[in-house]
């Protein structure tokens, strides 16, 4: 299927640069369907309960044409286009576009569900923002670890072509979306791995890439799970290696530019 690549939120951390929030629009034959939705229009309507405290620390860039409804209006669709979102996790940079498309089905794992919604422990309580799905998002939960996959991982295929891989460590239902574009194999990391150095030496693009010392400190002091960061960044090493796999993460810049340049060239994802 043909899918786009976006940019749906920008932060601005000390001495981390530019973080991006990259998001997947795929046109598929269920509709559109996103991939993650970034930050969305009540997000910047409403900062200090939607984002919470830690915008204080990311610095957001205050710009509501970055959602993913605008960019999608802007393409010439409307939001009741947008048939499903499947979401890598459900932190606050990754869901703020959900009640932009209230009427999309919302695919995340049950683990994270619960992690949020149903039982979220102390630590959690006060990672998620409850305001961003009070709108009434239509979940659909998948349970477990799914089907064999690839390597050692397992997935759910939630719509023709999209997997969703559980790769909890971020947070505890953290997953992995893989889409199947027309050019391979595309894998959202979502948060599974904040600097893509974690997991290649080399862009899409087969530019070398430097380590980000700040993005990696930061990932270990928000992540829940250390061992299994590192099991994830060893997962997505090896399916990098592959042929025809493009793996990156929700947050690296160097990665989207490149995809978003590509869009226009002949290997459009
Ligand atoms: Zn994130």
């Amino acid at each position: 299927m043909r899918v786009h690549h976006l940019n749906c939120g920008s932060f601005y951390p000390p001495l981390a640069g530019e973080l991006v929030c990259h998001v997947l629009l795929c046109e598929s034959d269920d509709g559109l369907v996103l991939v993650d939705s970034g930050l969305g229009v009540g997000d910047y309507a409403d900062p200090k309960r939607r984002m919470g405290p830690s915008r204080r620390l990311l610095h957001p860039r205050m710009d509501d044409s970055l959602t993913a409804l605008r960019q999608i209006e802007a393409m010439g669709h409307s939001a009741g286009d947008v048939s499903h979102i499947v979401v890598t996790h459900l932190d606050f940079d990754h869901i703020g576009g959900l009640s932009d498309f209230p009427a999309a089905t919302v695919h995340t794992t049950s683990d994270e569900h619960a992690a949020a919604i149903r039982s979220p422990d102390f630590l959690d309580r006060r990672r998620y923002r409850p305001a961003q799905w009070a709108h009434g998002a239509r979940w659909q939960l998948h349970t477990g670890r799914g089907d064999v996959w690839q390597h050692d991982l397992t997935g759910h295929e939630v719509l023709p072509g999209i997997t969703l891989v559980p790769m909890p460590g971020h947070s505890r239902g953290h997953a992995a979306v893989a889409v199947e574009g027309d050019h391979g194999v595309l894998v959202h990391a979502g948060d599974a791995a904040f600097d893509a150095s974690s997991y290649t030496l080399a862009s899409p693009a087969g530019r070398p890439l430097d380590k980000i010392t700040a993005v990696r400190a930061f990932e270990q002091v928000v992540g829940r799970d250390r061992a299994a960061i590192r099991r994830n960044h060893a997962s997505l090493r090896w399916l990098s290696a592959n042929e025809g796999i493009t793996v990156f993460p929700a947050h690296d810049k160097r990665i989207l530019d490149e995809l978003t340049a590509w869009r226009l060239g002949p290997a459009n994802g």
